[in-house]
C-alpha cells in the first residue's frame, strides 16, 4: 500500500505577465493551471510533455523558487507558501532540486569541496572541521573520487558533473527532490549511469522523486506513475505500466507513438506521430487546448473543457470521449 503523500499540489496554477505599453498592454502566459499531484516517500512520479508545456514551472512551484498565483504546495499537510524564517530556511533542506544543464547548475569559480560544503555551512548543519569528510562521503556516495574534490566544475565530464550536482542536492537529506530533465544534455551511456545512480538514492534514502522528461523511454525506466502534461494542464495520470500498455488520452498515445520502441511494445493500435505545434499559452484554444491538433476532436471539444477524472482502471483522464 502506497504510503501517505510526502508533498502535494492542489490547484496549483501559475501565471506570468508579459509585454507593456508599447507592446500592446500586459498579456498573460498561463504557464500551469489547476495542477494536482502527489509525491510519495521512495517514489518517482515521472512528468512529461513536450517543450514549453509547463513541467519545469511545475517543478520549481513545487520546491518553492516560484509562488504560485493560486493554489498551493503542501508538505505533510501544511501549505509551504506561508512558511517564513526559520521554518522556510528548514523547508530548504527538505526540498532540493537537480538541473538540467549540470556544468552551469555549478559555480566555475568554486572548487567542488566548496560547492559540497556550502549546504553544510550554510545550514550549520555539522562542525566545520567535519564538512571535508562529509564532502568526500557525499562523492563517493554519487560515484566519484573524493581525491578530485579540489577541482573545479569545468575539469569534469558532463556525467560527472551531473552527479555533482545530485550529491548537493542530497547533502542534507531530503525528503523531495525535483530533478528537470537531468539527463537529457548527457551522452545515452552516462543517462543509464545516472538513472541508476537515483534509483539507489531513491531506494536507500526513501526520497520522493519528481522526474521531468520529455524523453519517455527514460521515465518508463525509471518511474512509478506518470503524469502528462499539454499547456499548462495534466491530461493523464496513471501508473507507469498501465499508461504505457494502455494510454487513454489521444495525446499521450500520440506522444508514445512517437518513440519507435514504445509503440513496438505497446498495445493495439497507434495514432500517426504527433503533428503541429503545441499552441501558445498566452493565447489557449477553448475547449479542451488539444482539440486543434486531436484527430477525434467533435463540436464539444471546442466548446467545453475535459475535466481531469478518474476511470476504472486507475487512469486519470481529461478528454470527453475516453
Ligand atoms: Fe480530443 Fe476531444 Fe478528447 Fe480533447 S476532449 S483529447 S479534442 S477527443
Amino acid at each position: 500500500m502506497m504510503q501517505t503523500a510526502t508533498l502535494q499540489a492542489r490547484q496549483l496554477t501559475k501565471h506570468f505577465a508579459i509585454g507593456g505599453v508599447l507592446s500592446g498592454g500586459l498579456r498573460q502566459v498561463r504557464a500551469v493551471e489547476e495542477v494536482e499531484l502527489s509525491l510519495h516517500p521512495g517514489q518517482t512520479l515521472g512528468l512529461v510533455g513536450e517543450s514549453g508545456c509547463g513541467k519545469s514551472t511545475v517543478g520549481r512551484l513545487l520546491v518553492r523558487l516560484l509562488l504560485p498565483t493560486s493554489g498551493a504546495v503542501y508538505l505533510h499537510g501544511e501549505d509551504i507558501g506561508l512558511f517564513r524564517g526559520d521554518k522556510l530556511r528548514q523547508l530548504r533542506r527538505k526540498l532540493q532540486i537537480v538541473f538540467q544543464d549540470p556544468l552551469s547548475s555549478l559555480n566555475p569559480r568554486h572548487r567542488v569541496s566548496r560547492i559540497l560544503g556550502a549546504p553544510f555551512r550554510i545550514h550549520a548543519s555539522c562542525p566545520s572541521e567535519q564538512i571535508d569528510g562529509r564532502v568526500a562521503e557525499l562523492m563517493q556516495a554519487v560515484g566519484l573520487d573524493p581525491g578530485m574534490r579540489r577541482k573545479y566544475p569545468h575539469e569534469f565530464s558532463g556525467g560527472q558533473c551531473q552527479r555533482i550536482g545530485i550529491a548537493r542536492a542530497i547533502a542534507l537529506e531530503p525528503e523531495v527532490i525535483v530533478c528537470d530533465e537531468p539527463v537529457s544534455a548527457l551522452d545515452v551511456s552516462v543517462q543509464a549511469q545516472i538513472i541508476n545512480l537515483l534509483r539507489d538514492l531513491r531506494r536507500e534514502s526513501k526520497v520522493a522523486l519528481l522526474f521531468i522528461s520529455h524523453d519517455l523511454a527514460v521515465v518508463e525506466n525509471l518511474c512509478h506513475h506518470v503524469a502528462v502534461m499539454y499547456l499548462g494542464r495534466i491530461i493523464e495520470l496513471a501508473d507507469r505500466d498501465s499508461l504505457f500498455d494502455k494510454p487513454h488520452h489521444p495525446y499521450t498515445e500520440a506522444l508514445l507513438a512517437s518513440v519507435p520502441r514504445l509503440r513496438a511494445v505497446g498495445k493495439g493500435s497507434r495514432p500517426p506521430v504527433l503533428a503541429g505545434e503545441i499552441p501558445s499559452p498566452v493565447n489557449p484554444p477553448s475547449g479542451c487546448a488539444f482539440h486543434p491538433r486531436c484527430p477525434l476532436a467533435r463540436d464539444v471539444c471546442r466548446r467545453e473543457r475535459p475535466v481531469l477524472s478518474a476511470r476504472a482502471d486507475n487512469h486519470s483522464v481529461a478528454c470527453h470521449l475516453r
